[in-house]
C-alpha cells in the first residue's frame, strides 16, 4: 500500500476536513495494521502534490479533505488497485464522486422505467420483495479517458447496475457495460 493509498484511506475514515496531525496518526495506524512501519514526514508533500484528490481547506489551516467529498466505500478497493496509479486513482475518485452525488442519482432514478440491472436484468424487488423495491446502483459510464475531476457529473452518463455487476465492473478496471455483458457467463 502506497502512502497515497493510505491517505485516501485515512481521509475516508476521518470526519472531514481533518487536521494533518490527525491524518498522520491515522496513517500510522493503517500502516501498523498492515505490519508496515511508515514514516509520516512526507504526508504533507503527497497531499499537496495531488490537488485533484485532496483539498486543503483554508490554505495554511492544516485542514485537509478528499476533493470528492465523503468517505469512499471500501467496496471499491479492488477498483482502486486495478486502475494503477496515480492517474487511475484520480479517475476513480472523479467516478465515485459522480456516483455519490445524491441529487444526480435521485434524478437518474426518477427517470428509470424500471429498476432492473442493465447488465444482468436482476431485479431487487423480485428477489427481496418490498425491501428491494426501488433499489438499484448508479454507475458512471463515461469512458475512463474522459473522466476528469473538475467536470460536473452528467445524468446521461449513469447506468443502472445491481450490486454484483457494479462491483465486477469496477474490479475489471471500469470496463463498459457491454464488455461486462460479453464477459458474463450466461
Ligand atoms: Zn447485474
Ligand atoms: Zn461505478
Amino acid at each position: 500500500m502506497t502512502l497515497f493509498e493510505m491517505l485516501v484511506e485515512a481521509l475516508s475514515q476521518l470526519p472531514q476536513p481533518a487536521h494533518i496531525d490527525a491524518i498522520k496518526e491515522r496513517v500510522k495506524e493503517i500502516a501498523a495494521a498492515q505490519g508496515i512501519e511508515r514514516k509520516t514526514f512526507s504526508v504533507r508533500t503527497v497531499l499537496s502534490q495531488n490537488k485533484d484528490v485532496f483539498k486543503n481547506v483554508n490554505p495554511g489551516s492544516g485542514m485537509w479533505a478528499l476533493a470528492a467529498g465523503g468517505p469512499l466505500p471500501d467496496v471499491w478497493d479492488e477498483g482502486l488497485n486495478d486502475l494503477g496509479e496515480p492517474e487511475g486513482k484520480r479517475v476513480l475518485v472523479a467516478h465515485l464522486r459522480a456516483e455519490r452525488s445524491r441529487k444526480l442519482v435521485a434524478a437518474f432514478k426518477a427517470r428509470l422505467p424500471n429498476f432492473k440491472c442493465t447488465a444482468c436484468s436482476f431485479d431487487f424487488e423480485v428477489r427481496y420483495g418490498e425491501l428491494g423495491a426501488g433499489f438499484i446502483e448508479a454507475h458512471h459510464i463515461e469512458p475512463v479517458s474522459k473522466l476528469k475531476g473538475d467536470k460536473a457529473p452528467d445524468l446521461n452518463q449513469l447506468a443502472a447496475l445491481c450490486s454484483n455487476c457494479h462491483r465486477m465492473i469496477h474490479k475489471a478496471g471500469l470496463i463498459s457495460v457491454e464488455e461486462l455483458k460479453r464477459r458474463m457467463q450466461l
